[in-house]
């Protein structure tokens, strides 16, 4: 069994939200974006055990041993003082994981699962883990009937999509904005890499979905719109494409000042990408 580790922040034993069918998702730790609108912003940074997060735990569950951060499970309530704290955005509660622990995982409740997806933060970052992982699933006879997807932000490279794809049986890949500048403002980096990761995936026949971040004000411009349906529109108008709603959720910085998006608002972009030719559009189910 390959021994690769990976430095988990969560995981849900069961979701109906990422992707297709009951799944098990594994959230990895660590971004190479650093989008305003981020919801999970503790799953940015990765830890360098500066300490400045143990005075704020209100119950003794950090320590500083031998220079590491250790976190005691036993002891946190979950207030997520520590993440608030964090000069990185990262997370000290994170665990390592080898192949084989989450295999186990998998066999223990495969009665119940489609399959699993590997989120983030971004996996990609965690490229050897996702390959062993998937390589592993696909090697199990008595796991045939899962089938492996990550979520991704779509910045890795043609190589790196090529170690990864004969495993993958689908991505849901991210642009936040067909307008480079805007992306660049949004994320800290340009789209070009996103909207490469895009072609290469759909031409191999695993972009599951194209997901697209509505914010009012920013992505939800008429422009921007038809940028998106004239991509897919080259790519295949039958991809799914699913729209979701900007919210505050989980949401730090100047982002909590940008407005809410509305269904009224979502309804109306997913009629005018429709108007221009996309065929599988798909509104969230609901707004928090
Ligand atoms: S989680 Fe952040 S604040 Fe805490 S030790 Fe790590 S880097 Fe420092
Ligand atoms: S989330 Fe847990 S470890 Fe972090 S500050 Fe709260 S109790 Fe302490």
């Amino acid at each position: 069994m390959n021994s690769t580790l990976a430095t988990v922040s969560k995981i849900l034993r069961y979701s109906c939200v990422d992707g297709p069918g009951n799944r098990l998702v594994i959230f990895l730790q660590g971004c190479n974006f650093s989008c305003q609108a981020c919801h999970n912003p503790h799953t940015i940074g990765i830890c360098n055990h500066c300490g400045d997060c143990i005075p704020a735990c209100p119950v003794n569950a950090l320590s500083l041993v031998d220079s590491l951060v250790e976190f005691d499970p036993q002891r946190c309530d979950q207030c997520d003082a520590c993440l608030d704290v964090c000069p990185i955005s990262a997370n000290p509660m994170v665990s390592q994981y080898a192949v084989a622990d989450i295999l186990a995982l998998i066999y223990k409740h495969r009665p119940f699962l489609s399959g699993i997806t590997v989120s983030g933060g971004e996996p990609t970052r965690q490229l050897q883990f996702l390959v062993d992982l998937f390589s592993a699933v696909k090697a199990d006879p008595e796991l045939a009937r899962i089938t492996c997807f990550i979520d991704s932000n779509g910045h890795l490279g043609e190589s790196g999509w090529a170690a990864l794809l004969p495993v993958t049986d689908g991505v849901m890949l991210d642009i936040k904005s067909f307008r480079s500048q805007l992306h660049e403002d949004m994320t800290g980096s340009s789209n070009d890499r996103s909207l490469r990761s895009a072609r290469i995936l759909y031409a191999a026949g695993k972009l599951y979905e194209l997901r697209f971040l509505l914010v009012p004000g920013k992505t939800d411009s008429d422009d921007e719109l038809d940028q998106l349906a004239a991509f897919v529109g080259e790519l295949g108008a039958n991809l799914q494409v699913r729209l979701n709603a900007f919210q505050h959720h989980g949401v730090r910085g100047p982002a909590l000042n940008w407005e809410k998006m509305s269904e009224d608002g979502v309804n109306s972009a997913a009629d005018r990408l429709r108007a221009a030719g996309l065929s599988n559009v798909v509104t969230p189910a609901v707004y928090l």
